[in-house]
């Protein structure tokens, strides 16, 4: 191309000039004899401050201008390079007097004096050309960002925690990586950075974005005792600024060859000259097309443009989807598994204390369902800006899953930081939350697990506060545990069967047992009231004391309780068809499955599949259900009533029962709790007790069943009570369905 031709000459001419310009200049013939020697150590690989070349020289602006002050001077100054890490280190021991450029800062202030700086200490933000969801230091949340090992820039990290940090030797590793996509960003010494890219013939690769960092100084550093070298360094410094001395050998170093945006710029300018003289040929020859051109390439512009403006924020979209969570905004399940996995990975400066809090919503589930998904929505928002608000700077918010959060706490040294930590959380949470008028108190659980607690990978690590967290709920919440492995014993099961419920409807893990009630007048069986049993493959037959309380907590229990109640119709049915046409099914049903869910709308399909008559189903709902929420029970309540089916209160007289209530709602049937019919064989409390809900349920027209009759004792004082029905293991405990089967068949012959 002709127009890369002229580049080239213009480039060799300038290239020529500059030579020609700088060939005078007496630096690198400068000699040092006679002169008090001054030990000086430098970095190795920081082009182009202080490098060793491809031939094996230790050159670079640093070494020029430390050469320039040992004349200045009239000392001999001897430099030594050294790797970064190990001349700190000279220089603190006092094998060397002083480091030729390091950047100042209050820490370092404390250990050594600094002359008059070298130079400003500008760093910047690098990345991919192509890269576009990065504009500023703020993007970089959840960004893979690469820093040179023990660069000052790493200081960044304390402020901007977000930040994924990895971290290689030098910059030129640095700048493979992130032209690699080992890393999305890398924040460095600018004019190194460029230096470096160009070196490697990779300039064009790469970005600066955002402002560079400019608060910083960058000097030599002197050991605090060695006053007199202080004073030679700080006067000679002084004196080749004056001179003008230091703004050539800035020039030479700094001022042609690779500055980014003066290349840039050259180049640009180059451009425009050949661009403007071969324009004023094509407009003299070609106006008309020129102005065609010019019209196309607007439109082809703009329309650049905008498919630029889409992808850009298609990028951000993308990113902000994969690794935040969308209802917080806070980082995600995937996020907190990255950044624990840098954390643990690479190191960098900081030390490796940390702990992960698990924190929990108690009875999150509750609120969802009474008050609505919006409501919870807003509610978990509202949190996740209160653990902010209560943590300082350095954690990490990360919303796990729906109301799950879990906080990464930097810097934690003895058990006491994190119960502060914690018990600050807890109390933050103390005060009542306001959502659409709403007034909400909650409490959390919390869970910690203190880094490395016996593992190095993420996931256990997060398993482990968890499990911690499981143990502070079961201790009834409102309280933080820390994991130890004893726990882990006692909680594992909890996990498994949160794991195991999740499945067992599919894979046909559950059966239902029936019990038989009798008519204590008759001795008859009326009906039965179906039990859920759990066959887990592994943990064997599972209590529903045990799973029920979780398929609760899950919200596993509308499924479930849903399958209940087809199976225990579709069965009652069957039973029917065979001749027992006036036995009625009972259902327990759970609070959850009264809020926030239409369980009428199951239940009318229910029946209308299984064709079992409504008057045939019984469902068993606890006193909670009515006394929590009166008025949405209520209308439900009065659904289910239309529809056909009983309603019965279950556990009666085991907590405060509130007879009065009961005057108010669509009750057909009261079961005494197995409790008090047990207890009033030998209590004359409980027999009062007995004795004023037979009263009062015949008043109010209702049926009595009393549960768990054990003896012959208990089922005939309830017969002279004139209970209507009983349960309970002295006729049968509850049954398969096979079993069941018998037992009719036998009661008919
Ligand atoms: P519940 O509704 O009070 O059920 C009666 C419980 O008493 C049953 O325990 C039954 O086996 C037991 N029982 C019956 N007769 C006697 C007796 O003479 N003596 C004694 N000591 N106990 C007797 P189970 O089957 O272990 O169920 C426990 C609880 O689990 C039930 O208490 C109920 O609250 C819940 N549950 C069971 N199945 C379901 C279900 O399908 N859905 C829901 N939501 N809850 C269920
Ligand atoms: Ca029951
Ligand atoms: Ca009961």
């Amino acid at each position: 191309m002709i127009k890369n031709r002229y580049i080239v000459f213009f480039s060799i001419f300038v290239l020529i000039i500059s030579v020609l310009y700088f060939i005078g200049f007496p630096l690198r013939e400068l000699t040092a004899n006679d002169m008090e020697s001054i030990i000086i150590a430098g970095d190795e690989n920081f082009p182009p401050f202080e490098f060793i070349d491809d031939e094996g020289q230790y050159r670079g602006f640093n070494i020029d201008i430390m050469t320039a002050i040992g004349l200045e001077m009239g000392v001999n100054i001897v430099l030594v390079p050294m790797i970064w890490d190990d001349a700190v280190e000279a220089l603190k021991k006092g094998e060397v007097d002083a480091i030729q450029g390091m950047v100042k800062s209050a820490e370092r202030e404390k250990l050594f004096s600094f002359s008059q700086p070298t130079k400003d200490y500008e760093e910047a933000i690098f990345v991919h050309y192509d890269t576009m969801y990065i504009t500023d230091i703020n993007d970089l949340a959840g960004v893979t960002v690469v820093f040179q090992r023990g660069d000052i820039a790493t200081r960044i990290l304390k402020k901007h925690t977000e930040i994924l940090p990895v971290f290689v030797d030098t910059q030129a590793d640095a700048i493979e990586l992130l032209l690699d996509g080992g890393a999305e960003a890398f924040i460095g010494n600018r004019l190194s950075g460029l230096y470096t890219a160009q070196k490697n013939n990779v300039i064009d690769m790469i970005k600066i974005v955002g402002e560079p960092f400019k608060d910083l100084v960058y000097g030599p550093a002197i050991l605090k005792e060695s006053e007199d070298i202080y004073e030679i360094l700080n006067e000679g410094m002084i004196k080749i600024k004056k001179s003008g001395l230091h703004g050539k050998i800035y020039k030479t170093w700094f001022g042609e060859t690779f500055r980014h945006d003066e290349m840039v710029r050259r180049r640009y300018i180059t451009i425009a000259l050949i661009s403007v003289g071969s324009l004023a040929v094509v407009i003299l020859i070609a106006a008309w097309i020129n102005r065609r051109l010019s019209k196309l390439v607007k439109k082809r512009t703009s329309k650049l443009v905008e498919v630029n403006q889409k992808l850009e924020a298609q990028q951000i979209e993308t990113h902000k989807l994969a690794y935040y969570n969308s209802v917080t905004g806070l980082a995600n399940r995937e996020m907190l598994v990255k950044k624990l996995h840098s954390k643990i990975n690479f190191f960098g400066d900081e030390e490796q204390n940390f702990a992960i809090l698990f924190l929990d919503i108690d009875k999150f589930k509750n609120i969802n369902s009474t008050m609505g998904r919006e409501v919870g929505d807003k509610l978990l928002v509202a949190v996740s800006e209160r653990i902010k608000t209560t943590l300082v700077w350095s954690a990490f918010v990360a919303n796990f899953d729906a109301d799950n959060f879990v906080v990464i706490c930097e810097k934690i040294k003895k058990e006491a930081d994190y119960a502060s930590v914690a018990s600050k959380l807890l109390k933050s949470m103390g005060e009542a939350f306001v959502i659409d008028n709403y007034e909400i108190h909650i409490t959390i659980s919390i869970g910690v697990a203190v880094f490395p607690c016996g593992s190095n990978n993420p996931q256990d690590l997060i398993k482990r506060s968890e499990i911690a967290k499981l143990h502070a709920k079961n201790l009834g919440g409102n309280r933080h545990c820390v994991y130890n492995e004893n726990m882990e014993k006692y909680e594992w099961k909890n996990l498994a069967l949160v794991e195991g419920l999740r499945t067992a409807l599919e894979n046909d893990e559950f059966r239902l047992y029936y019990q038989p009630k009798i008519d204590l007048s008759t001795g008859k069986i009326i009906g039965m009231e179906a039990l859920l049993r759990w066959y887990h493959p592994e943990l064997g037959k599972i209590p529903p004391d045990e799973f029920i309380p979780i398929a609760e907590e899950t919200g596993l229990i509308i499924p479930i309780g849903n399958w209940v109640i087809k199976s225990a119709c579709n069965q009652t049915k069957k039973w029917h068809d065979a001749g027992f046409k006036s036995l009625h099914v009972a259902v327990n049903v759970s609070p959850r499955q009264f809020q926030g869910y239409d369980i009428e709308k199951t239940v009318e399909e229910v029946l209308e599949e299984s064709k079992l008559e409504a008057k045939f189903l019984v469902l068993e709902i606890t006193e909670t259900i009515v006394v929590d929420s009166v008025n949405s029970a209520n209308n439900t309540l009065d659904a289910l009533k239309k529809l056909g089916v009983s309603i019965s209160i279950d556990d009666f007289g085991s907590g405060y029962s509130n007879f009065s209530r009961l005057n108010e709602m669509p009750i057909d049937e009261i079961k005494i709790d197995k409790s008090i019919v047990q207890a009033a064989e030998n209590s004359s409390d409980a027999r009062v007790i007995v004795d004023v809900i037979l009263m009062m349920a015949k008043k109010l027209n209702m049926l009595v069943t009393a549960e768990g009759v054990e003896t012959v004792d208990q089922r005939e004082y309830l017969k002279e009570k004139q209970c209507n029905h009983m349960q309970g293991y002295l006729f049968s405990p509850p049954v398969t369905v096979e079993k069941f089967g018998e037992i009719l068949k036998k009661e008919t012959i």
